[in-house]
C-alpha cells in the first residue's frame, strides 16, 4: 500500500514512521528546504505522552526536554509579580509533563524516522504540494507547480493549520480557521546575559494586551515568545509590511529586557494569527487531514505537538493494517470517529485558556496575579492543574 503525506512537521513525520513500519510504501512532502527552526516551548502532556510511550518515541523526547521550575512574572522594571510552581505542577500530573522546543520535537520525530527501513519512507524537502487529483492509478499530486507521477491509495493532509490539502479537496481556509483574536511570534536569539539570568525558569512580562516570554536555551540562545492583541480582520495571515517592525511597534515600553530582545530580533520571525482549525469531515474519497490541519487547538493550548503525535500515531494504528483499496474508507472514518471527540475537548480548552490569555484592563491582571497566587495553596493547586493538564495523578 502506498500513502502520500504532505508536511514533514511533526504531524507528517510521526504518520510516516508508523506507516512504514506497517510496511507502507510512504512519499513524504515538505516545501520547506530543510527542518525549521523556529517556535518556541510547547508543554508535552495529555494524549501525546501515551502515545509516544507506545510507539517508542518517549525517550527521543525526554533526551531533548527542559526542566522548567517555574513560570514567573515580571513588571518593566525587572521585578516579580507573580510565579507559577512549574515543578509542582508536573508532580501533580504524576511528572508526566515535558517542555519541548518545538524544532527539537520535530527533529526528534526526524530522527526517529531511521527506525524504519529507508527504503519504506522518502522524504523530500523542497517540494511544495500545488495540486491533486484523481486518476486510475489512485490519487496524484503535483509539486510545485508540475504534475509527477506520485500514485497513492492514500493522501495524507499533514500540511499544518494553513493546509493546502485542505484547501483543494475540502475547501477555502476562511470556511475553517477560527482567529482567537491574537497574533504569534516566536523567534530565537543569542544573548548570553540573559540567557544566563533566566536559566529553568519562564518569564513573562506582566503586561496588559501583550505578553512577551523568554526560555533560555542549552546554549547562549534565549528562546522568545510574543503575543499581543489583534482584531479579526478577513483572517489576515499574511499581514504586509515587516513583522520585526510590527512586533518593535507593538511591544513598546516594556523595559529594557523586551527593548533588547526586540533589537535582536531576525527580520523573519514566525508570525501568524493565534487560530483553530473547526471542519465537519476530515476525510474523503481517500484523503485523510491530521494534526493541525484539521484540530489546530491554537498555540495558546500548548497542546498541538501532543496532539500531533497521538493523532498520527492513531492513524497509523488504524491504517498500518489495510492492504486493499476498499479497506481505506472504512479505515479512515475510523480515525475520524475515534480522534475527534479527543481534539474537540482540547479546543475547547484551549478557547477557555485564550479568552484568559492576555488580561484587557488592570483588574483583569489584578485578579490574574491572585489566582496564580492561589496556585501555591494546598488544594487549589490541584484544581489549576486539572485545568491546565486535564487529569492529574492521586
Ligand atoms: C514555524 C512554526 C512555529 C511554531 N511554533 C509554535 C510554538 O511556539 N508553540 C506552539 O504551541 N505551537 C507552535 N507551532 C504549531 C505546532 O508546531 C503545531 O501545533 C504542532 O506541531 C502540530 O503540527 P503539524 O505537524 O500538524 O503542523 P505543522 O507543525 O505546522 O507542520 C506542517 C508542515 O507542513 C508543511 N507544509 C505546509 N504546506 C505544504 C505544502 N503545500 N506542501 C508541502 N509541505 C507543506 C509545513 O512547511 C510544515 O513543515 C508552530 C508551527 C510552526 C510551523
Amino acid at each position: 500500500m502506498k500513502a502520500v503525506i504532505v508536511g514533514a512537521g511533526i504531524a507528517g513525520l510521526v504518520a510516516a514512521r508508523q506507516l512504514g513500519l506497517a510496511g507502507w510504501d510512504v512519499e513524504l512532502l515538505e516545501k520547506s528546504a530543510a527542518t525549521r527552526p523556529d517556535g518556541y516551548m510547547m508543554d508535552f502532556f495529555g494524549p501525546g505522552v501515551e502515545a509516544s510511550e507506545r510507539i517508542g518515541l518517549y525517550p527521543r523526547l525526554a533526551a531533548v526536554a527542559y526542566h522548567v521550575e517555574e513560570a514567573e512574572y515580571l513588571d518593566p522594571t525587572g521585578r516579580p509579580a507573580c510565579s507559577v510552581d512549574y515543578d509542582q505542577f508536573a508532580r501533580l500530573a504524576g511528572g508526566k509533563i515535558l517542555s519541548l522546543l518545538r524544532p527539537d520535537m520535530e527533529r526528534a520525530a526526524l530522527a526517529a524516522l531511521e527506525d524504519v527501513a529507508p527504503a519504506r519512507v522518502r522524504l523530500r524537502y523542497g517540494a511544495p504540494v500545488s495540486g491533486v487529483w484523481r486518476d486510475d492509478a489512485g490519487i496524484r499530486v503535483a509539486i510545485d507547480g508540475s504534475p509527477c507521477t506520485l500514485a497513492a491509495d492514500v493522501l495524507i493532509g499533514a500540511d499544518g493549520i494553513h493546509s493546502t490539502v485542505r484547501a483543494l479537496g475540502f475547501g477555502a481556509e476562511e470556511e475553517y480557521l477560527r482567529p482567537l483574536g491574537m497574533r504569534a511570534a516566536a523567534f530565537i536569539v543569542t544573548e548570553p546575559l540573559l540567557n544566563a539570568r533566566f536559566r529553568n525558569r519562564f518569564v513573562l512580562t506582566d503586561s496588559i494586551d501583550r505578553v512577551a516570554g523568554l526560555y533560555s536555551l542549552r546554549s547562549d540562545e534565549v528562546a522568545v515568545f510574543m503575543v499581543y492583541r489583534e482584531s479579526t480582520h478577513a483572517l489576515g495571515y499574511l499581514r504586509p509590511g515587516s513583522p520585526r517592525e510590527r512586533l518593535r511597534r507593538e511591544f513598546a515600553g516594556l523595559g529594557d529586557t523586551v527593548d533588547r530582545i526586540l533589537e535582536l530580533c531576525p527580520e523573519h520571525p514566525y508570525d501568524d494569527i493565534v487560530a483553530q482549525v473547526v471542519i465537519p469531515g476530515w476525510q474523503t474519497g481517500g484523503t485523510v487531514l491530521v494534526g493541525d490541519a484539521c484540530g489546530a487547538v491554537s498555540l495558546l493550548a500548548g497542546q498541538g505537538g501532543s496532539l500531533a503525535i497521538a493523532g498520527a500515531a492513531l492513524l497509523g494504528d488504524i491504517l498500518g493494517p489495510v492492504n486493499t483499496s476498499e479497506g481505506i474508507g472504512p479505515a479512515l472514518a475510523d480515525f475520524e470517529r475515534r480522534w475527534r471527540p479527543v481534539v474537540e475537548e482540547a479546543q475547547a480548552a484551549g478557547r477557555r485558556a485564550a479568552s484568559s490569555f492576555l488580561p484587557a484592563n488592570r483588574t483583569q491582571r489584578l485578579l490574574r496575579r491572585w489566582v496564580i497566587r492561589a496556585s501555591h495553596l494546598p488544594g487549589i493547586d490541584r484544581l489549576i492543574a486539572r485545568q491546565i493538564v486535564g487529569k492529574i495523578a492521586r
